[in-house]
């Protein structure tokens, strides 16, 4: 059912960078969820204690993690796993699941975001989607907590109420039955998944097949929400738009977007496998593509596989905009490109 050979047919340098995500794929080896499912964790109320236990808990989980085989999974009556669902819930209540910090009651009112409910735009298996993730099981969900002026998503991101609401179960169990017909993973996206991360969890707390877990973001969480994606999320595939702060908060409204997005990125690249995206938009190549691909090229090093994308289109507000207005030209596409590669990238794709 799964395709075995996909590792070579990539070259080993891509399939290096992904080597957990096709063993986990291919059953080899059980998913970060189902280990973090499998370790017992204490069960306490308060969420000071909540963290203090997880945190104990994380340590255990990452030397567990390296050598877990499928033997060494138990069904424990209280996991880590729902250990993280409960803080989550929590976070819910104050919400500060991303760095826009609302600190709202997520239950009763809503923050920047508008999401009151985990609206599911659509499910689908993905075949559009990067090479050595097709079929991706891809879960839409409505809501961002950006607001870019150009997104190429807004009429998901930007009704957040559009979409069905799927019992955690019910979710679970289509996923269990994509992944028998053939899925690679399920790839939670948007809009942004980050606002719906305590019924995600829920969700995947029910299901029961073996399968790698995709974080597809803009990864503008809290460092918080992140420390519950570390045991959770297999592969990060983040959306890293912007070089600068002034370029974030013009296009999307975020004013520290480098401080948390940089922070998320090494967070993400300690926690598990990534493929960075970066849509090219035009008139933003010198101010914002060429000095994020400059900073993970310092910072994760240039064998991270990176997707440099050319189909930017001036959708939803961008009309507006003279500067972001038109299609980014082919010489500022290969421009990008070249200037990847002359940093010494060997997984663009
Ligand atoms: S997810 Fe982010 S934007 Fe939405 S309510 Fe929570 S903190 Fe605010």
């Amino acid at each position: 059912m799964f395709s075995r050979g996909i590792v070579g047919g990539l070259g080993g340098n891509l399939g290096m960078a992904l080597q957990d995500y096709f063993k986990i794929a291919s059953n080899e080896k059980p998913s970060r969820m189902r280990v973090t499912k499998s370790i017992t964790a204490d069960y306490c109320m308060e969420l000071d204690a909540l963290w203090s236990e997880h945190e104990k808990v994380r340590a255990e989980y990452h030397s567990k993690y390296i050598e877990t085989s499928w033997n060494g999974l138990f069904r424990p009556e209280f996991s880590y796993l729902d250990l993280k669902i409960m803080i989550a819930d929590k976070i819910l209540e104050n919400c500060f699941l991303c760095e826009k910090n609302c600190k709202i009651d997520r239950r009763i009112e809503t923050g920047f975001c508008r999401v009151s409910k985990p609206a599911i735009a659509s499910e689908f298996l993905h075949m559009a989607e990067e090479k050595p993730l097709v079929p991706s099981h891809t879960i839409f969900f409505s809501g961002c907590n950006f607001q870019c002026i150009y997104c190429q998503n807004w009429d998901i991101s930007q009704q957040p109420d559009q979409g069905m609401v799927v019992e955690p179960l019910k979710l679970a169990k289509i996923i269990d039955l994509r992944r028998r017909q053939g899925s690679m993973n399920v790839n939670f996206v948007g809009g942004e998944p980050t606002p719906n991360i305590p019924y995600i969890m829920r969700v995947m707390k029910n299901s029961k097949e073996n399968i790698p877990v995709i974080w597809n973001s803009n990864l503008y969480l809290s460092e918080y929400a992140m420390k519950l994606l570390d045991g959770f999320a297999d592969v990060y595939i983040t959306d890293f738009k912007y070089g600068n702060n002034r370029c974030a908060e013009d296009l999307s409204g975020i004013s520290n977007y480098s401080e948390v997005v940089r922070r998320n990125h090494r967070i993400a690249y300690d926690a598990g496998e990534m493929i960075i995206r970066h849509l090219v938009i035009p008139n933003h190549v010198e101010c914002c593509s060429k000095p994020l691909i400059k900073w993970i090229s310092d910072n994760l090093g240039s064998e991270v596989i990176l997707n440099i994308m050319s189909q930017y289109r001036p959708l939803y507000k961008a009309p507006e905009h003279p500067e972001i207005s038109n299609l980014p030209t082919m010489d500022e596409i290969q421009e990008v490109i070249s200037y990847a590669e002359a940093l010494g990238f060997v997984n663009i794709i």
